[in-house]
């Protein structure tokens, strides 16, 4: 049901630096975005297109029960603290410390996030493709969003309601997964509850951090330490994530495991670096490890790491799970029970909405 009369006030901040230029904005519209608001975006993921294609889900599908065809992946904020060379957007793209300009409210960013995506995904109700029983049914789910990604491309932690929107999408029942690059150790501490928590760690040492990641802070690093400090303390899921690439971060395994050790997620994923976008710039296809490649690095990695083991892998995705001891393989969420230990406004554990493993590795 379309909600775009829904306009709700917009707060506006003192404006020190222009806006993303339209120039800027219609490379991204052709890319497959939608601009929502001043600040947010939306793109349809591929995977949510390939899983109502009847071509399997997501990595997050398999490791945690995402419905990748009920996926909103989008982000409140297109800006970034840092440019990282195995980004595919490359030294273009937006870049500030801190927020800047007008603020949008939750429920405008939501209402039209998801309205944007319904329309974008309008195509596949008359596929001819959809030939089974299955795919049909996926197709008339997929206006039922079920999980937002924030994760789409800029820092979505930076939107200064970022605790208001995620609770927002609680209330509405569609899990949240935040992703944050670890520069942001304030908007952490904002978040009362998120159904998984990410850190990107793009690099086992200061040295190595700062010729990758080309961060805007100078001290990024005590920026991601601090971040680190806080994910130990968090009641909800968290995770760390490792993009490799080879001959460039796939080194120092014991800088790896201290910041793992110091920030205690209860997951680790270890991803290929994928060669796409301006990141081919920086890097060669062969920088981008195969699945084997990535096997023997988080079996190296383990060997640091006595309180983690293997879980699961995703060869498409190449990547790697990595789960705490003591959560005993249970690395699917429990979403009902997710929504329902929100509901009783109780303090709980990441380990109270896990569950069992129900779907064969993929
Ligand atoms: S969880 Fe991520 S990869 Fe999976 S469907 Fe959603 S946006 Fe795509």
């Amino acid at each position: 049901m379309s909600s775009l009369n829904i306009i709700q006030p917009i707060i506006q901040l003192e404006t020190e630096k222009p806006q993303m230029s339209k120039g800027q904005w219609s490379v991204l519209e052709k890319q497959g975005y939608r601009k929502i608001g001043n600040h947010s975006a939306v793109k349809v993921c591929e995977w949510t297109k390939k899983m109502l294609r009847g071509h399997g889900g997501c990595y997050k599908y398999v490791f945690y029960g995402i419905r990748s065809h009920q996926c909103l992946q989008m982000t409140t904020s297109m800006f970034c603290a840092s440019r990282c060379k195995f980004c595919w957007r490359g030294l273009k793209a937006p870049v500030s410390k801190s927020w800047y300009g007008p603020v949008d409210s939750p429920e405008h960013i939501i209402n039209h996030s998801i309205d944007a995506q319904i329309k974008l995904l309008q195509g596949f109700k008359g596929s001819k493709n959809l030939v089974n029983k299955d795919n049909k049914k996926k197709v008339s789910e997929m206006e039922n969003i079920r999980h937002v990604a924030l994760s789409l491309t800029g820092e979505p932690i930076t939107y200064p309601l970022i605790n208001e929107i995620i609770k927002a999408f609680h209330k509405r029942k569609i899990s949240t997964f935040l992703v944050t690059n670890a520069q942001y150790p304030e908007q952490i501490k904002k978040i009362d509850k998120v159904t998984q928590l990410y850190l990107s760690i793009d690099a086992p040492n200061k040295k190595l951090m700062e010729k990758i990641d080309r961060p805007l802070y100078k001290d990024f690093w005590q920026r991601m330490e601090e971040c680190l400090d806080l994910l130990k303390t968090r009641s909800y899921r968290t995770c760390i994530r490792l993009t490799l690439i080879k001959n460039e971060n796939m080194t120092d395994l014991q800088g790896y495991a201290d910041l793992i050790n110091r920030g205690k997620p209860d997951f680790i994923e270890l991803k290929s670096y994928v060669w796409v976008g301006e990141s081919q710039r920086n890097y060669k296809p062969s920088n981008m490890p195969f699945m084997d490649d990535v096997r023997q690095f988080s079996k190296k990695l383990l060997e640091y790491l006595p309180d983690y083991e293997i879980m699961r892998e995703h060869i498409p995705s190449r990547v790697v799970l990595l789960i705490k001891k003591s959560l005993k393989k249970k690395c699917w969420i429990d979403f009902p029970k997710f929504f329902q230990l929100l509901e009783q406004n109780k303090p709980f554990t990441a380990e109270d909405y896990c569950s069992k493993v129900m779907m064969p590795n993929k």
